[in-house]
């Protein structure tokens, strides 16, 4: 586990000191509250904060007064209505604040979604843990033969044991090097805001961050899907079994609509019809490109 014992008493001590409150409160997320949840090799998720739950959505909706209808499967079909006409913003009124270690690699992509707050450890201030992600045998693959942005089948032999040994003593040695340059001992030490440079992009890194259910949804469709990498998909996935309890009837119309399901250019729509009246749709008739061709048949192949 990633949590030195002090910080896993933390965790205990706010988990152990409840209080009574009059927000909205979602049982679902009480239980993951504080609690890391591991990722990688040395990394976590834990929810730190959140604010509503399922009814704050409908709420929103409705502009009511009070905390939503009698009726759960009235507040159900609303949300699956919101979901499925891409009315966003009563999905904003959810926010959930996430404690996150992940490798520096990572967090350029995660970084990309600007929709977000994020507060990072500053490696200007604190000196960074000796702690570097090393890929598990099977993630460590070859170059995708068909797929330029990603990766093929998992290295093996004497090749894999080769590229393993040199991720962890490039990584060693750039970390003693590090710690060489800001030691203060019989030397002036550089700058830590320096000496970081020298690090490999598989070190660990943490920070705070805080998005709004529409675009953590918007996040979690494009980083829990098969064609993100494997190593911030599993955060992904890892946040989503939260955001499951969190609002479990927003998280089930998301993973109906947008998870599960795909959008039909109108052509494609178009080819569907034809097909569905007897025509033999190719590719070539079909007005598609291959690549979209190929994707429209991904969608359709039962
Ligand atoms: C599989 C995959 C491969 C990728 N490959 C690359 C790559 O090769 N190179 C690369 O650079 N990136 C790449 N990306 C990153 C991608 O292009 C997006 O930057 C990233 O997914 C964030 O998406 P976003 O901008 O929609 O999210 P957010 O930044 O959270 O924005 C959410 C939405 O808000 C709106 N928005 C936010 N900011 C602005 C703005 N300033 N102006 C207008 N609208 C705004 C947009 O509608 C946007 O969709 C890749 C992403 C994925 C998932």
């Amino acid at each position: 586990m990633p949590l030195t014992p002090e910080q896993q008493a933390e965790i205990d001590e706010l988990r152990a000191s409840a209080r009574p409150t009059l927000r909205a409160v979602s049982e679902g997320m009480e239980k993951h509250l504080y609690l890391a949840r591991p990722v990688l090799d040395h990394g976590f998720v834990r929810a730190i904060d959140y604010m509503g739950d399922d009814a704050a959505i409908c709420q929103a909706a409705r502009v009511s007064y009070g905390r939503g209808t009698k009726a759960v499967s009235n507040d159900e079909g609303l949300i699956r209505y919101l979901m499925r006409h891409w009315h966003s913003t009563p999905f904003e009124m959810c926010e959930l604040k996430l404690h996150v270690k992940l490798p520096v690699f990572v967090a350029r992509q995660w970084i990309r979604h600007r929709t977000a707050n994020v507060n990072e450890y500053s490696a200007r201030y604190s000196i960074l843990d000796r702690e570097f992600y090393i890929p598990e045998a099977d993630a460590l693959a070859a170059q995708s033969v068909v797929n330029n942005q990603g990766r093929g089948e998992a290295l093996s032999g004497e090749e894999a044991s080769r590229v393993l040994e040199w991720l962890k003593s490039d990584a060693a040695r750039s970390y003693d090097h590090y710690e060489e340059m800001i030691s203060t001992e019989g030397q002036q030490g550089l700058a830590r805001e320096l000496a970081r440079m020298n690090l490999p992009a598989n070190i660990y890194t943490q920070w705070y961050w805080k998005v709004d259910l529409h675009n953590l949804f918007h996040f979690l469709r494009l980083r829990a899907d098969a064609h993100a990498q494997y190593e911030i998909r599993v955060y992904a996935e890892t946040i989503c079994e939260m955001v499951k309890d969190w609002v479990p009837s927003a998280y089930r119309a998301f993973e109906d609509y947008r998870l599960g399901g795909a959008t039909l250019s109108a052509s494609a729509i178009d080819c569907l019809r034809r097909m569905l009246n007897g025509e033999e749709v190719t590719q070539e008739t079909s007005g598609m490109s291959k690549g979209e061709w190929r994707e429209f048949q991904a969608v359709i192949a039962s």
